[in-house]
């Protein structure tokens, strides 16, 4: 399999150098050069295996660089019962015979991130391995809050690996924060960013763009690489679970063998529902995707009106994992609808220097044929947590609660009833202010009690990673301006 950059097809390279380089030379996004399509009995086999082992299944298509031996070591160890609280890994719930959460946060940062963060460091380390790179991998992060954490749980002590992670000084739950400030291991560090999450974004992809940097770490023996959304071995875990979730629809007789299913997600960064599209491009037979976004709804107006405008006020949310205006994995979208590098620089150019930019009708079209687009503020958020628990007995996050706001609002105006998978994308714990709120408890502990405050109210238990934070010491303190996040690399390199 051949990746090339989204801004030009005649870029090509291997999937151990797309996973090992992060981003292609020329700014785009290395992506496969065609989707493979399973073979017509896939699904039937993959129905009655394990999740470690649709795994296996799934990512052989894109990394033929990889055994299977190999495969299945890294999918034992990212999805093994020391790291997920269910064998099933990413279980679906049934809410009613229509509607089916797909529950991706029981990993060790009890968020989505996991699914694919667990997986990264054993395809980055193998693929170095495979490319005989010898130099320490540093790897730099910009968080809205849970890649954050999932990456430092994932790299924490990896060999050959070092890992910082930027995040907005403001902008992440302090359950969150928490979660990062105390991060273990040698080869870890975590610094506050003033500002949001693109200025944290844009801090890291300037870094990552310096040539003359990169060549002056080069010879002090560091390469610099990214575990971010846009880097393939992100995205390519997260095409698998999408597969699982319509496997088990089928093992469990809710759906029949080639019957259709939507897709509802919750999006920031657009990966996540990237990678449902992809497993449709490969041939699960998924309809319609639902792309639910909070008051940063950029992604709703521009799939309603094929302009993206990045030029409008940004909100701090009650699902800050979603609040974001530059949707880095959307370029990977456009090119696979335009097929045309030079449209998708062209598009990316106008972003970069004006913030805007409009798709051909062509492009509008087929967008607006697989996707639909709503939103959902955070008065809205909270009544749908309520709804939700209410009718369902049944907890969610509110990223989670912002895809089933969409799903509602789409099934009114439609009144399309096909099956829906909705991707529920945390743990309602590490969102307790904001659960708890909308649950009508207005008297809210501090600090770590409020895990035990939500436990009382609903009966749930907290998940193990959240509870185990108390009584862990803050490691990380510092914090830089958005222009000076360089320091902060130079000085974790010594
Ligand atoms: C990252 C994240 C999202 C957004 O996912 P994208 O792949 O960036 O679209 C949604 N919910 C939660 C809880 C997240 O951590």
């Amino acid at each position: 399999m051949q990746y090339i950059s989204t801004r030009d097809r005649s870029h090509s390279c291997s999937a151990a150098q797309a996973i090992a380089q992060g981003l292609a030379e020329d700014g785009g996004l290395l992506t496969p050069a065609y989707l493979p399509r399973l073979p017509g009995k896939a699904l039937d086999e993959l129905k009655n295996m394990s999740y470690q082992q649709r795994a296996v299944y799934v990512m052989k298509f894109f990394l033929d660089e990889f055994s299977v031996k190999e495969l299945n070591e890294f999918s034992s160890a990212a999805y093994g019962p020391e790291k997920f609280d269910t064998p099933a890994v990413a279980p679906v719930r049934a809410l009613d015979k229509d509607t089916f959460c797909l529950e991706l946060w029981h990993g060790p940062t009890c968020a989505f991130k996991d699914m694919a963060l667990q997986m990264l460091p054993h395809l980055l380390t193998g693929s170095l391995a495979k490319l005989e790179e010898e130099r320490t991998v540093c790897i730099l992060v910009a968080t809205s809050g849970d890649t954050g954490k999932g990456a430092l749980e994932g790299f924490k002590d990896v060999d050959h690996t070092k890992i910082l992670v930027f995040y907005p000084k403001d902008g992440v739950s302090a359950v969150q924060q928490l979660q990062m400030v105390t991060q273990e291991g040698g080869n870890v560090g975590v610094c506050s960013v003033v500002g949001n999450f693109d200025d944290a974004q844009t801090g890291v992809k300037k870094i990552f763009s310096d040539a003359k940097l990169r060549e002056e770490l080069g010879k002090r023996g560091y390469l610099l690489s990214s575990a971010n959304s846009i880097n393939w071995g992100r995205v390519l875990p997260q095409i698998v679970y999408y597969i699982s979730a319509y496997c088990d629809l089928l093992r469990d007789e809710r759906i029949q063998p080639g019957q259709e299913v939507n897709v509802c997600v919750p999006t920031g960064n657009f990966g996540n529902i990237l990678a449902a599209y992809y497993a449709k491009e490969m041939g699960v037979p998924f309809k319609h995707f639902i792309c639910a976004s909070n008051s940063n709804n950029v992604l709703t107006d521009f799939i309603r009106t094929g302009v993206y405008d990045r030029n409008r006020a940004f909100y701090n949310t009650s699902s800050p994992s979603m609040d974001i205006l530059v949707s880095s994995n959307l370029e990977r979208l456009l090119l696979s609808m335009t097929q045309d590098g030079d449209e998708v620089r062209s598009y990316m150019s106008q972003l970069a220097a004006s913030g805007t930019y409009q798709v051909s009708d062509k492009v509008r079209e087929s967008l607006q044929k697989q996707f639909s687009g709503y939103f959902c503020d955070d008065a809205g958020t909270e009544q749908t947590i309520a709804k939700i628990y209410k009718k369902f007995d049944y907890l969610i996050d509110p990223h989670t609660a912002v895809g089933f706001d969409a799903l509602e609002q789409y099934r009114k105006e439609t009144g399309d009833d096909t099956p829906t998978i909705v991707a529920s994308t945390a743990s309602p714990f590490k969102f307790c202010n904001s659960v708890l709120s909308a649950l009508g408890v207005k008297d809210q502990k501090e600090g770590l009690d409020i895990l035990d405050q939500l436990s009382e109210v609903t009966g749930l238990p907290a998940p193990a990673p959240l509870a185990g934070l108390r009584g862990k010491s803050v490691r990380f303190e510092d914090c830089v301006e958005k222009d000076h996040m360089l320091d902060a690399v130079q000085k974790m390199l010594g």
